[in-house]
This record gives C-alpha cells, sequence and structure tokens, in this order.
C-alpha cells in the first residue's frame, strides 16, 4: 500500500510528519505538499501560472517528499499526474493544526486536498486537530494510522471523503468519536478596519459564533470533547460499504484506548 500525504500548512509542518512517522509503520508513504503555508487557500488550483516541484530532504528518513510551488490541490494534481511512479491508494490532507469545522470547511485547503484525492477516485480524509501545545498531536496522528488501515481491509476500496477533527484534549480525556455533519457556522465573520497612518487596511477576523451549537455536528462533537468524522462524499453511488462508519466508530475508540 502507498498513501500519499499533503495538507495545507506546508510540507516542513511538524503535523504533517508526525502523521507520516505513524503511517510509515504499516505503509509506503510519499508526501506531496505546498512549500509554505496555504490555509484557507480553499480548492484553488494555479491554471494561469506555471507550477515547480522539487524532490528535497524528508523530516522522517526514507520518505519520497515533494516541495510545490502551488497550493495543496495543486499538489494532489502534481503527485498523481506526474511525480509519483506507481499506484497512491489513499489520500490524507493534514494534521491540519487548528480545526476545519462548520461552514469553513468549504474554505479549508486541508479538507480541498482530500476532495481532490476523492474526485481522482481514492479514499481520502483530511484530519484536523486543535493542538495548540502539540501534545496531542500524536493522538490524531494515530487515529488516521487505524482508519488507513481499516480502509485498507476493503476491497474495492470504498469510495470516501471524510473530514476528521480532533479536540485539544489528552486521549484519556476524549469520550467517544462521533459520525457528524457539519454545523451551519462561519467563524470567519467580522473585518477589522484599522489606519495605517496614510490609508485603511483590512483583517477578516475569526469569532467564535454567538449561538446554539445543533446536535450532531462536528462543533457540537468536539464542544463535547469527542473525536468527529464528517462523510462529506457527496454522490449517491457512492454509497459506504454497510456499516462502515458505525463499524469505524466502535474500532476507533476500542483502538486508540488499548
Ligand atoms: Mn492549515
Amino acid at each position: 500500500m502507498k498513501i500519499l500525504v499533503t495538507n495545507d500548512d506546508g510540507v516542513h509542518s511538524q503535523a504533517l510528519w508526525a502523521l507520516v512517522k505513524e503511517l510509515k509503520n504499516f505503509s509506503r508513504v510519499v508526501v506531496v505538499a505546498p512549500d509554505r503555508e496555504q490555509s484557507a487557500i480553499g480548492t484553488a488550483v494555479t491554471l494561469r501560472h506555471i507550477l515547480r516541484a522539487k524532490q528535497i530532504e524528508p523530516v522522517v528518513a526514507g520518505i519520497e517528499t515533494y516541495s510545490i510551488e502551488g497550493t495543496p490541490s495543486d499538489s494532489i494534481f502534481l503527485a498523481l499526474g506526474k511525480l509519483v511512479k506507481g499506484k497512491i491508494d489513499m489520500v490524507i490532507s493534514g494534521i491540519n493544526q487548528g480545526l476545519n469545522l462548520g461552514e469553513d470547511t468549504h474554505i479549508s485547503g486541508t479538507v480541498a486536498a482530500a476532495l481532490q484525492g476523492y474526485l481522482h477516485g481514492l479514499p481520502s480524509f483530511a484530519i484536523s486537530a486543535d493542538c495548540k501545545n502539540g501534545q496531542n498531536m500524536s493522538t490524531a496522528a494515530r487515529v488516521a494510522a487505524i482508519l488507513a488501515k481499516k480502509i485498507a481491509t476493503y476491497t474495492p476500496r470504498p469510495k470516501i471523503f471524510l473530514n476528521i477533527n480532533l479536540p485539544d484534549l489528552p486521549l484519556s480525556k476524549i469520550g467517544g468519536v462521533r459520525i457528524t455533519r457539519l454545523d451551519s457556522e462561519s467563524h470567519i465573520n467580522s473585518v477589522d478596519e484599522r489606519h495605517d497612518g496614510r490609508q485603511k487596511y483590512y483583517w477578516l477576523v475569526r469569532q467564535k459564533a454567538d449561538k446554539t451549537t445543533e446536535a450532531e455536528t462536528d462543533v457540537w462533537a468536539i464542544e463535547r470533547g469527542d473525536i468527529s468524522i464528517t462523510p462529506l462524499q457527496y454522490h449517491q453511488d457512492n454509497k459506504l460499504p454497510e456499516n462502515f462508519l458505525d463499524s469505524l466508530c466502535s474500532e476507533l475508540l476500542q483502538e486508540l484506548k488499548k
């Protein structure tokens, strides 16, 4: 099995390499990711400029790694269309340092890269963690590994596109795993106007929305201290294997608590 890893925080992100370390225990891994941070770049694809790719020294020894002067989606196109020789079995985007929840999911470069993997016919998921201090990142890496192993047991591979988020909690404090839908909330909801002495300028600002969170949503799960798994695949004919998500939830928790 060969897993393609990308992200939108850039190829040098510590959280991407925490994920790679965990995945390489059971799979071949190739990293193709943007050369710099591209958070909130959404599904952007570069069509009017050239794209450059450079094979670079990996942080984890032995991992074929490319740095892309482009977006997360560009990285998937280049990886699958040119750079990576041989078959890719799965795309994992992350670990994003910061959550991708609610309607903000639609502007996430992390989620967009997983979408591109899915559109190329590969099982794909995005994984994000609220790991401010970095201590809980290893739990997210383990979640990704358990999930990847589970997906790999299916033939043919299920056509999945999942958005996974973890609360900033140690494993012992995580309550459960929830299958959720996207909350109808965007955190980028105000514009801050300032003045630099000569002219005005603006910041788009993230603020927690002042509303009650709807039950069974991704925001709700995170607020409860649970792991949130939101299926994002669109097409009716892309039905998941029966009980896939339910068994995923219970197996994931069992494995984590081992
Ligand atoms: Mn990011």
